[in-house]
């Protein structure tokens, strides 16, 4: 199977930008690591796909940024947290990868409630953060409304996930995003191609994201970027040994000598599954009062 990559183009001579990812080998990468049932696969899937296009569209030519999208709805699945950056690293967490009410479809897993999207740019700057409230609708009409309403940006969001017995068949989306010069025919053409248009996980399953774009934008005059300027997508967590240990530190000195005395603690990434232990030294390190 092809590598999953992110392209961009310009359709109706300007008009629009599009960013498009085939994200499929991401998605069952995650599925894989984080035993995901396939409604949480579904979910999941449709957020590390979105992630990792807002972290390009909302780039200000920052390079290092990173979306974060924090899903808290009242749905079976509990908290989804799915993390894109820029150079096409993602992740994420589902807190109930296996609700027992199944058949569910991804608005309803999800419910209603909040969802937070903090992009940054680490190590400095201040992460900005915006909260919009979840209506149960899936997580690309989610995604439209706080493109509207937070960042000013007129778009379309597509998003879908295919599962089959053996795995993550296909996974994608594209994000269409109307400048304010767009003139009304146009942005009415280009929802009706949307509204005619297979579901997007079909159609990458059957074609390269390049010829699935062409196609939901056949007409259009539609124009891929450069190739040169793809970026390659991955599922991959930023987690490391300092990272584990830093939150151990805020504990008490009550419950790291507890630690101490069990022999020491390990820490278990909740986005990978990475185990980190610590000894009794490394503790016993943390509780040590600083130098001023
Ligand atoms: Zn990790």
């Amino acid at each position: 199977m092809a590598d999953d990559r992110l392209i961009q183009g310009m359709a109706g001579n300007g008009d629009f930008r599009i960013i498009a990812a085939q994200t499929t080998n991401t998605v069952e990468t995650a599925r894989e690591i984080l035993d995901l049932s396939p409604v949480a696969t579904d979910a999941l899937g449709r957020a590390l796909t979105a992630s990792l296009l807002l972290a390009r569209l909302l780039d200000k030519h920052l390079r290092n940024q990173y979306v974060t999208l924090r899903f808290e709805g009242d749905g079976p699945l509990g908290v989804m947290i799915a993390e894109g950056t820029v150079a096409g690293a993602a992740r994420g967490f589902v807190a109930n990868r296996v609700p027992e009410e199944g058949a569910l479809d991804v608005g309803r897993a999800i419910g209603r409630g909040m969802l937070t999207v903090v992009r940054g740019t680490p190590p400095a700057g201040k992460p900005y953060t915006s909260q919009v409230s979840l209506h149960g609708s899936g997580i690309a009409q989610e995604l439209t409304q706080y493109l509207d309403r937070s960042e000013q940006i007129s778009s379309a969001v597509l998003l879908g996930v295919l599962n089959r017995r053996e795995g993550v068949a296909a996974a994608g989306g594209i994000v269409i995003q109307a400048f304010p010069h767009a003139p009304e025919n146009a942005v009415a053409a280009v929802e009706e191609r949307i509204r005619e248009a297979p579901p997007l996980s079909t159609l990458i399953e059957k074609m390269p994201i390049e010829d699935v774009v062409a196609q939901v934008l056949h007409g259009m005059d539609y124009k891929q970027i450069d190739s040169s300027f793809n970026v390659p997508l991955s599922y991959t967590c930023s987690c490391s040994r300092e990272r584990a240990l830093a939150p151990l530190a805020l504990f008490g000195a009550d419950e790291l000598r507890e630690m101490i005395d069990q022999g020491g603690t390990e820490v278990v990434c909740q986005f990978c599954g990475r185990k980190y232990s610590f000894t009794p030294h490394d503790l016993a390190a943390l509780s040590l009062p600083h130098d001023a």
